[in-house]
């Protein structure tokens, strides 16, 4: 029997790992011991829907996670940002892993299990052994886990997760590199207890930090950077040590949901482009409202000041007001065919306005709505950054093109995605604009699509590349080295290449044995709330 580790590191990158100075011998050796190459995650590359479909094996069409809440494409509401709270409705937006849960590939396992905060298990699911439920949770005062009473033996495990914002970056580096040590541990004696044929822990310290610390990379010496890098080495000694005590019979993999970058430096305005394409029809002037948030975007502070009023203000009044802060409270609905949705960068979505669907609908389904997708690809295929003339966008897809399942008709009509140079942004502003060193500053690193995958031990050959893989192929491949038979509908292809001759693919007759999903049950407003400032901080709600 083989007996299998995962490694995850949210937002693991070969850009910190292949650092000169990053001295990570042990996840060397996976790779020259073993078979590794680029992951390529999902779009968008964000952690609700790319562990997913590691776990899975399955596209966000089909597991239905494409962020951390519901996209709720046909609400116009939500024209300026997932972020605005008010563009909600109460309970039901957070995505919760109900969706999907029973379809991991730690679920084929034939002896027990040990699952260790893993993004997007919240509610965690009876399994054969035990799970800790990862980030984000309704609460941080304690564990969520299966069975319940495994949640007293351990330390609360991220009950930081809901301050972050008010951390310094000091303060953020060392209960991230705590949080390592804790999970090193519960990891090293769950392995010495042997009893578990499968075990994953994911690692949200590498994600947490990076988006604050990403702009100490480039400082040589810097205390941060080496925290950083000291995250790193936290998780590579564990995978030392892991190989070590699991021996002839063990298997590692190490791998990212996806990878990190700098932050962008233009904000393009999709809207502004649906606007000019003819698609998106303003009446009038720009408004008093848009005059002001052009001044206030250089007075950060009276911003700030005038976030947090606003954040006092009854949902329907702030909803005004950013209508009018954006420009969107001048949107002809009854004249416009396309808007835009953010999704997690470098993605972004465009939404049809369609007759049946948005309470305003203007396009037909059918030809029309076909025709209306074709303008905005070629208006988005063809946009230029107007100071340099570098193309922005690096492809624009009909949604069916990059999504199937149950909930494609949750995904936006057109998803493209940018260079990362740049960021949608919303409003009917200038076409592009920097972004201001203050937003760089403070959330210096974003996801990029390249994550990391190696794996190495029994039945796995030694010094494979597998070059580009996508992350729907981790399930299938997990599942044939554990021997498990492999759905045939899987959207996800065994990596045949990291298997060692001999390993045989056994083809499963169907699907898995779905759990039928049942309704989601509302989280309450205090969840909500707690959720909300988790994600927030991160900077996964602007
Ligand atoms: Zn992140």
């Amino acid at each position: 029997m083989t007996r299998l580790l995962v490694v995850g590191l949210d937002g693991g990158t070969d850009s910190v790992i292949g650092l000169p100075d990053a001295n990570l011998p042990n996840i060397a050796a996976v790779r020259e011991q073993g078979a590794s190459g680029t992951l390529i995650s999902t779009v968008p590359p964000i952690t609700a829907a790319a562990w997913p479909s590691m776990m899975t094996g399955w596209n966000p069409g089909r597991h239905g996670m494409f962020d951390f809440r519901t996209l709720g494409i046909e609400r116009y509401s939500r024209l300026w940002g997932a972020g605005h709270s008010s563009s909600f409705e109460e309970g039901r937006d957070f995505v919760t892993s109900r969706r999907w849960s029973g379809a991991a590939f730690w679920d084929q396992a034939e002896a027990p299990v040990a699952i260790l905060s893993v993004p997007m298990t919240y509610p965690a699911w009876e399994v054969d052994g035990r799970m800790v439920a990862g980030f984000p949770l309704p609460d941080y005062d304690r564990n969520h886990t299966e069975p319940p009473e495994l949640a007293e033996e351990l330390p609360p495990l991220l009950d930081f997760a809901d301050r972050i914002g008010k951390l310094s970056d000091r303060e953020l580096a060392d209960r991230c590199l705590a949080l390592i040590s804790q999970q090193r541990e519960i990891v090293m004696r769950w392995l010495r207890e042997g009893r578990h044929e499968v075990m994953v822990v994911v690692f949200q310290s590498t994600d947490f930090a990076q988006h604050r610390l990403w702009k100490y990379l480039d400082q040589p010496g810097h205390p941060l950077r080496e925290a950083l890098l000291e995250m790193y080495r936290g998780i590579d000694a564990l995978v030392g040590e892991a190989r070590d005590l699991m021996g002839e019979e063990g298997a590692v993999a190490v791998l990212s949901d996806h990878g990190f970058g700098p932050h962008a430096r233009t904000f393009v305005r999709s809207d502004r482009l649906l606007a000019d394409a003819g698609l998106l029809s303003a009446g009038g002037e720009a408004g008093r409202g848009e005059h002001v948030t052009r001044a206030l975007r250089r007075a950060p502070a009276l911003r700030r000041v005038l976030r947090r009023t606003l954040g006092r203000l009854p949902a329907g009044a702030r909803d005004r007001v950013a209508a009018r802060a954006t420009g969107v409270s001048r949107v002809d609905w009854t004249r416009s065919q396309a808007y835009r949705i953010p999704l997690y960068p470098p993605a972004e979505g465009i939404v049809v306005n369609l007759r049946g669907r948005q309470e305003q609908g203007a396009v037909e389904p059918g030809a029309e709505y076909e025709q209306v997708r074709d303008r905005i690809i070629a208006a988005l295929e063809g946009l230029r950054d107007p100071d340099t003339g570098a193309p922005v966008v690096q492809w624009a897809k009909r949604r069916e093109q990059l999504y199937s399942g149950a909930h494609l008709d949750e995904a936006p009509d057109v998803v493209a995605l940018f260079d990362p140079a740049y960021k949608g942004a919303s409003g009917l502003g200038d076409l592009v604009e920097p972004v201001p060193q203050q937003i760089i500053d403070g959330y210096s690193g974003v996801h990029a699509m390249e994550g990391i995958f190696a794996i190495a031990g029994h039945g796995v050959p030694a010094g494979v590349d597998l070059g580009e893989r996508s992350i729907v192929d981790v399930a299938p491949t997990l599942l044939a080295l554990l021997g498990r038979p492999v759905p045939s509908d899987l959207d996800g292809a065994v990596m045949a290449e990291a298997l060692r001759d001999g390993v045989a693919v056994r083809e499963g007759a169907g699907s898995y044995q779905e759990r039928a999903a049942g309704d989601e049950p509302a989280l309450s407003a205090e969840e909500e709330a707690t959720l909300e400032r988790s994600l927030r901080d991160l900077g996964y709600l602007d």
